[in-house]
């Protein structure tokens, strides 16, 4: 197989960052793949893009914001590389507060990077996809894999979490619409559901009681490689992961 052409969304920080280390650990077995990273801060993917290079992989890099320019990142992917393989889309927001306090502005922020670029994006991949000649040589039926971290908060409501939770939610709609195209299509596509992770998307609300209770990001990078490298033949249609003591 050719190497691989794989974007990841949010690959600046947290559980992003987390995967693109994972996979540059896993790269002989991940098929020395083409790495595509974008987030909004510049020095994070520069910072990232060094490392990724010191290991032998090709990186490029393209800071955006999704919320203005949804499909730039795939198109940018296309005219690099010439195609995608993989689609691992970590960016996301949350704004959390009690419900009477949160406001207009709040949901417009979260809805357009959680709702209108994940739809945008994951449009453009699998057109991407489907219509790409397949190079995989484990199965010649598969087309590619989508995946997409929503969270616990997709399935389950969290108080100081409604708009949150609204977005989260709505991906998984989103997501369990396209795995009934991609099943005939031959694209995987994956929704990651952890709990609590210690990232920076926390700020200060991961204080020092709760950390220990807490995920690590490379805990969950693990399971998305492990997914991925799942013959193609079988997919990992849902990864739920908690901390060991339950949710916070
Ligand atoms: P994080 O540490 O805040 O990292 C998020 C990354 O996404 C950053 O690199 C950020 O870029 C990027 N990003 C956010 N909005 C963007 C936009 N509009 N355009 C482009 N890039 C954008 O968050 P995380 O904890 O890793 O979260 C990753 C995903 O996992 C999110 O979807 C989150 O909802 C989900 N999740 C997180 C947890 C948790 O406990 N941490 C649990 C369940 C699910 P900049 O930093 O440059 O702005």
């Amino acid at each position: 197989m050719n190497s691989p052409v794989i974007l990841i969304t949010g690959a600046g920080k947290g559980i992003g960052k987390a995967v693109v280390e994972e996979i540059v650990k896993r790269k002989a077995e991940m098929g020395n793949p083409k790495l595509m990273l974008t987030s909004r801060t510049l020095s994070d993917l520069e910072n990232l893009q060094a490392k990724v290079q010191d290991a032998g992989l090709t990186c490029d890099i393209l800071p955006l914001d999704l919320a203005n320019e949804p499909s730039k990142a795939i198109v940018h992917t296309i005219q690099k590389f010439g195609r995608l393989d993989q689609l691992i889309h970590s960016a996301g927001v949350g704004r959390f507060g009690e419900f009477l306090e949160l406001t207009h502005e709040d949901l417009q922020f979260t809805m357009k990077t959680n709702v209108e670029a994940a739809f945008l994006l994951m449009q453009s991949a699998y057109a991407q996809m489907k219509n790409q000649k397949v190079t995989s040589t484990k199965l010649k039926s598969h087309h590619g894999d989508i995946v997409f971290i929503t969270s616990v908060a997709a399935e389950k409501p969290f108080e100081h979490s409604s708009i949150y939770c609204m977005s989260k939610y709505a991906q998984r709609g989103l997501i369990d619409v396209m795995r009934r195209y991609g099943r005939k299509d031959g694209i995987r596509i994956i929704d990651v559901k952890p709990g609590a992770v210690l990232t920076p998307m926390w700020g200060e609300n991961a204080t020092p009681d709760l950390v220990p209770k807490m995920m690590m990001p490379e805990d969950i990078a693990q399971l998305i490689v492990g997914a991925l490298l799942t013959h193609p033949r079988a997919s990992v249609e849902e990864i739920l992961v908690r901390p060991i003591a339950g949710d916070l």
